[in-house]
């Protein structure tokens, strides 16, 4: 979470009937030997197949899983943004240096408030960035913090790093119709990642939001809290990520698009062990990073409780361990699908 860091982001078988699903952005997939056709599930022949980019499309996708052929073949990686992606929370790049304000202040003032109002952290930063940017006079709109994304610094290699991942996946996958997802969770601020250059890359990302119209001030619209990334976990899991519909509704195991199996979370300290806690206890994988130049203990702790499968420096260049440890991960994954797939055809009786 981001003042706590600071005080301590398919393609089916030929034949298969397209699905309604748009083309998303942020998506790899591979149709195997196959170019991807009309009949594909992104229903685009210019799709990132052949190029190995994100295609740019809408931002959210609901998932509707075609009648016929084995359909849980979408693997996601989630990340979490401050400490994972980039080395320090999203608001020190530009947002407090604009307001003269030292960040290890700001966040002990947010520490402080939310302990004395017994208030929630989240809010609670959301609130004095506006505030104090009001008493400096400076606005805070959506354009502003959009054009505060820019000066967030990233990890060596995570530009390169969703290419790169779609790249392994299409030389790993062995059966067509793989696709790779990108997801964002952060409690950060949805304005200034859209402002970064990563942002194509993801299919959806789920974030704290103002909302700026209906108030005096900016009110926060959405806060996601430790606990509450779990929610988008599940939304990705069943498909429902459009945020006007509910996530509550009973759906069955078999109904889910997105098994926890195919998904990895990665995040980088206590704030994220809610959502490595379900990537474990539901079947999927988890991997902790730590800054390169600083300490891996908390890792080490992390993956000693069990919480992680991988720990690594947040490196996320090629040849690196952390990109060696994933591949391992999206071996699993892609031989547990071809497993699965294998199944379903026998028990379809194809
Ligand atoms: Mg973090």
């Amino acid at each position: 979470m981001t003042g706590r860091a600071a005080s301590k982001k398919s393609t089916s078988r030929a034949g298969d009937p397209a699905p309604p699903s748009p083309s998303p952005r942020g998506s790899s997939s591979t149709s195997g030997e196959s170019p991807p056709t009309q009949h594909s599930a992104h229903g685009r022949a210019d799709g990132p197949a052949h190029t190995g980019l994100p295609s740019v499309g809408q931002t959210k996708s609901h998932i509707a899983l075609p009648s016929v052929g084995y359909t849980k073949k979408t693997i996601s990686l989630v990340y979490d943004f401050d400490g994972t992606l980039s080395p320090r929370p999203m608001q020190e790049y530009s947002f407090l240096p604009q307001l003269g304000i030292d960040a290890a202040d700001f966040w002990a003032e947010c520490t402080r408030l939310a302990k004395e109002r017994q208030a929630d952290p989240l809010i609670t930063y959301m609130h004095l960035m506006y505030k104090k940017a009001k008493e400096k006079g400076l606005a805070i709109d959506r354009a502003a913090l959009v054009a505060q994304g820019a000066a967030v610094e990233l990890y060596p290699g995570v530009t390169d790093w969703f290419a790169a991942m779609g790249d392994y996946v299409r030389l790993r996958a062995e059966t067509p119709g793989i696709e790779l997802r990108h997801y964002l969770i952060s409690s950060g601020l949805t304005e200034i990642i859209e402002g970064t250059p990563i942002r194509p890359h993801f299919h959806n990302v789920f974030a704290s939001e103002y909302w700026f119209e209906p108030y005096e001030t900016p009110f926060p619209k959405r806060v996601i809290t430790d606990t509450g990334k779990t929610q988008y976990l599940f939304r990705i899991n069943k498909g429902i990520e459009d945020l006007g519909e509910s996530i509550n509704g009973h759906m069955p195991e078999a109904e889910r698009p997105i098994p926890f199996s195919n998904m990895i979370y990665f995040g980088d300290g206590e704030t994220d062990v809610p959502s490595m806690a379900l990537m474990k206890k539901s079947g999927g994988a988890a991997i902790a990073v730590h800054n390169p130049g600083l300490t891996s203990k908390t890792c080490e702790e992390l993956f000693r409780a069990g919480r992680v499968d991988f720990y690594a420096p947040a490196d996320y260049r090629r040849a690196s361990p952390l990109f060696k440890r994933t591949c391992l991960l999206l071996d699993r994954i892609l031989a547990d699908i071809r497993v699965r797939e294998e199944v379903w055809g026998l028990g379809s009786g194809r």
